[in-house]
């Protein structure tokens, strides 16, 4: 009995819980995601693409068009689609680097940073906190300009 292949995902959610599911009719081994219930069998196509279409692949992806339109235009199938770009995400570090926060006292400086008119005509300004030593914004509040409303965006 062979394993279940390692980059196997579900085409429907994505997921990596997968569990065999006996054979296909034509004999192909049949696979089932627990997550999601999909049934599935692995796409004969995957690894048959040439580069220069995962390069055209890639360059459309990066302009954010969505994934079945991408399917349309290059005409292949949108689970194998979903599959590479699984396999592209597998490869993306999963934690971001957070710069340790120094304790202390925090220093926070008001910016009234834009305007704009809502819907009842009246002109709202955006108040931005900012920790002075990190730049990061800890509050916001849309309001009027005074200094009661800069105080309620902390
Ligand atoms: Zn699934």
């Amino acid at each position: 009995m062979s394993a279940i292949p390692r980059f196997l995902r579900c085409p429907n959610c994505g997921s990596d819980d997968i569990m065999k599911n006996g054979t296909t009719r034509r004999g192909k081994q049949n696979y089932k995601c627990r997550d999601c219930g999909r049934q599935f069998v692995e796409d004969p196509q995957w690894k048959r693409r040439e580069p220069d279409q995962i390069t055209m692949i890639d360059r459309l992806l990066l302009e954010k068009i969505p994934l079945a339109g991408i399917a349309r235009v290059l005409k292949m199938s949108a689970s194998w689609l979903q599959e590479y770009v699984n396999r592209c995400y597998e490869t993306v570090a999963r934690q971001v680097e957070v710069t340790p926060k120094a304790q202390g006292p925090l220093r926070v400086q008001m910016d009234e940073l834009w305007s704009f008119v809502d819907e009842k005509g009246n002109k709202q300004w955006v108040w931005l906190a900012l920790d002075v030593e990190t730049r990061e914004i800890v509050g916001c509040f849309i309001g009027d300009r005074s200094s009661a409303s800069a105080s309620l965006a902390l």
